[in-house]
């Protein structure tokens, strides 16, 4: 593949889902991937890039920020509240919001920092015990909290099905529920499903492998 490629694709499958052209945005997810494929990915122009680890973001993209202004750095990991400080700073966007413990710490740190970030909810659409993600019942008052009271720049919804479910009643529920919300964006689709998260609504997918190539270790989350 690679970025030309799954740039064309998405433009195929915005045409073929009936959407206009260039409306869906594309985040690298460039965790784990070696330097030189992150700086060819660069060097091809393109700016937008997704990390899942504040440590690996903070050592990767903290000089390069100077280098390339344009840069927008999206937060698609689990974020702990201790390490919210070092996120807020060094994060455009962050799509894993999905408890009130974090999203209080979130609104301060940026308050104190004197930033606006962009936030998604993350929900946990599968109900996975294990996984990151706000309860499908519980996402409302957690929007709700988030957008009223703490004022944070809510902007979507992010999810990420579970591996071994067909994705597509997973992006369903979550467009639905955006529409619902009022929310305007949609984080959903990955290497391995991106044509149908497009198909289903999605305005913006996090896309590594297919655009790196496979990732030598594993990456959590
Ligand atoms: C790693 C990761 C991706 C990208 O996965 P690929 O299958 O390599 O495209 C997308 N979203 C999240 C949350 C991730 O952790």
């Amino acid at each position: 593949m690679g970025l030309e490629d799954v740039l064309s694709a998405m433009r195929s499958a915005e045409g073929k889902a009936g959407r206009e052209g260039y409306t869906v945005g594309l985040v690298a997810v460039s965790k784990v991937q070696p330097e030189e494929r992150v700086e060819a990915v660069l060097a091809e122009g393109h700016r937008v890039f997704g990390e899942n680890r504040v440590q690996e973001a903070q050592d990767r993209w903290t000089k390069r920020r100077e280098q390339y202004p344009e840069l927008k750095l999206h937060l698609i990991g689990p974020l702990q509240t201790n390490k919210v400080r070092p996120a807020v700073a060094l994060f455009d966007v962050i799509e894993t919001v999905d408890r009130e413990k974090l999203a209080r710490k979130i609104a301060a740190e940026a308050a104190a920092q004197n930033k606006t970030v962009e936030v998604f909810i993350q929900v946990n659409t599968g109900d996975e015990a294990q996984k990151a993600g706000v309860a499908v019942e519980e996402s409302a008052e957690l929007i709700e909290l988030c957008r009223n009271e703490l004022k944070l720049n809510v902007v979507g919804l992010m999810a990420i099905p579970p591996i071994d479910e067909d994705p597509a009643p997973h992006f369903a529920l979550l467009a639905k529920m955006a529409k619902e919300a009022g929310l305007p964006k949609l984080s959903m689709g990955m290497s391995g499903d991106y044509e149908i998260a497009i198909a289903m609504g999605a305005t913006q997918v996090r896309i590594g492998s297919a655009v790196f190539g496979a990732r030598k270790q594993s990456a959590a989350g």
